[in-house]
């Protein structure tokens, strides 16, 4: 067990996403990057074998009828068990930092133990950030969800946010056995992730140095691949309206075709997000990284690849790192970016 803070120092390669940046002054909400950290170790736990409940499901959050808990909640805390760990985004001077973060901007993870932490719990937390870092993105956990999307669609840029590197951290070696033996001990809550499981280390992939996007009004990749009618016109009028204006035809932010699928199955459904759900693939252009999941249920992983080589026909194996071998290198290569 250890007392002292740690630290992760990082610099922000894109604007980071605070849930409120694109308001007036943009403040930053700690809670909302708080709730980001929290979502990648629920994916992180979830693909180690670990329970990991979602607490924004009322009947899946902890504590379960027994009074257990999850890997999660025992660090991050839940209803009748209070966090141990006091979380502070700060500058490189330790003062807290009160605007959203901007490109280039270095900031630092800043975690006081509010009770004692485990070593095993520590090394959870570092994989968690180097796998955002590596391979995924920070913001508001929004990030993954639907009303928020609609929201980014309408901002001038939306798509890059959220890229961070880490360019100092704490020295934490745990082996993976005993990472997984901690996962697996009889104390924790016993649970079926049920309709959250794809949100699991295991179902996640990435491809550093691409992206998806739109190449013109009627062709976007990205549509493609989430099997989106790819054309950015008008459901109304058939021209195209650039946010913020509206429909000259009913004066309303216009629907386009894009929001379509090209076909109503399943496995579209799942990928593109409907009403409810958050669309399953995230691309970025500057730096280019392109991650998202698959669902044993839906589409694994050979099946998402022959997806995204419609848009990329040139991708090589090795360019797609998924699931276990995606863990395997984290867990090999402390501290490093790739
Ligand atoms: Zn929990
Ligand atoms: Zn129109």
């Amino acid at each position: 067990m250890r007392d002292a803070h740690y630290e992760w120092r990082c610099k922000a390669i894109t604007p980071i996403w605070t849930g409120d940046a694109y308001q007036k002054n943009g403040r930053m909400i700690p809670s909302g990057l708080l709730g980001s950290v929290r979502w990648w170790f629920e994916v992180l736990v979830r693909g180690m074998g670990g329970p990991a409940c979602d607490p924004t499901d009322p009947d899946s959050r902890c504590p379960d009828k027994h009074g257990n808990r999850c890997v999660v909640c025992e660090l991050f805390g839940c209803t009748g068990w209070a966090r141990r760990l006091q979380f502070k985004i700060v500058d490189s001077n330790g003062q807290p930092v009160q605007a959203a973060i901007v490109k280039d901007q270095e900031f630092v993870f800043h975690f006081t133990p509010l009770r004692p932490i485990l070593d095993e719990e520590w090394a959870l937390l570092d994989l968690t950030l180097r796998l955002i870092a590596d391979y995924g993105a920070i913001g508001g956990r929004t990030v993954f969800k639907p009303s928020d999307e609609r929201r980014r669609e309408n901002m001038p840029q939306h798509k890059d946010y959220g890229l961070i590197e880490i360019t100092s951290w704490p020295d934490i070696k745990v082996e993976e056995r005993q990472l997984r033996s901690y996962l697996k001990q009889s104390h924790w809550r016993n649970m079926d992730h049920g309709d959250y499981a794809w949100a699991s280390l295991d179902n996640f992939w990435c491809a550093n140095g691409k992206h998806l996007a739109r190449q013109n009004k009627d062709d976007s990749n990205f549509n493609r691949v989430l099997g989106r009618d790819e054309r950015k016109t008008c459901k109304i009028c058939g021209d195209i309206h650039d946010p913020p204006n509206k429909c000259p035809k009913n004066n309303r932010y216009p629907h386009r075709h894009s929001e379509n699928l090209i076909n109503k199955n399943r496995t579209n459904q799942w990928i593109a997000g409907d009403k409810q759900e958050s669309k399953k693939v995230f691309s970025f252009r500057h730096p280019q990284r392109t991650f998202g999941f698959v669902n044993p249920e839906v589409i694994d992983f050979s099946e998402m690849k022959k997806r995204l080589r419609k848009a990329w026909p040139d991708l090589k194996d090795d360019e797609f790192h998924q699931g276990s071998d995606l863990l395997n290198d984290l867990i090999r290569s402390p501290g490093g970016a790739p």
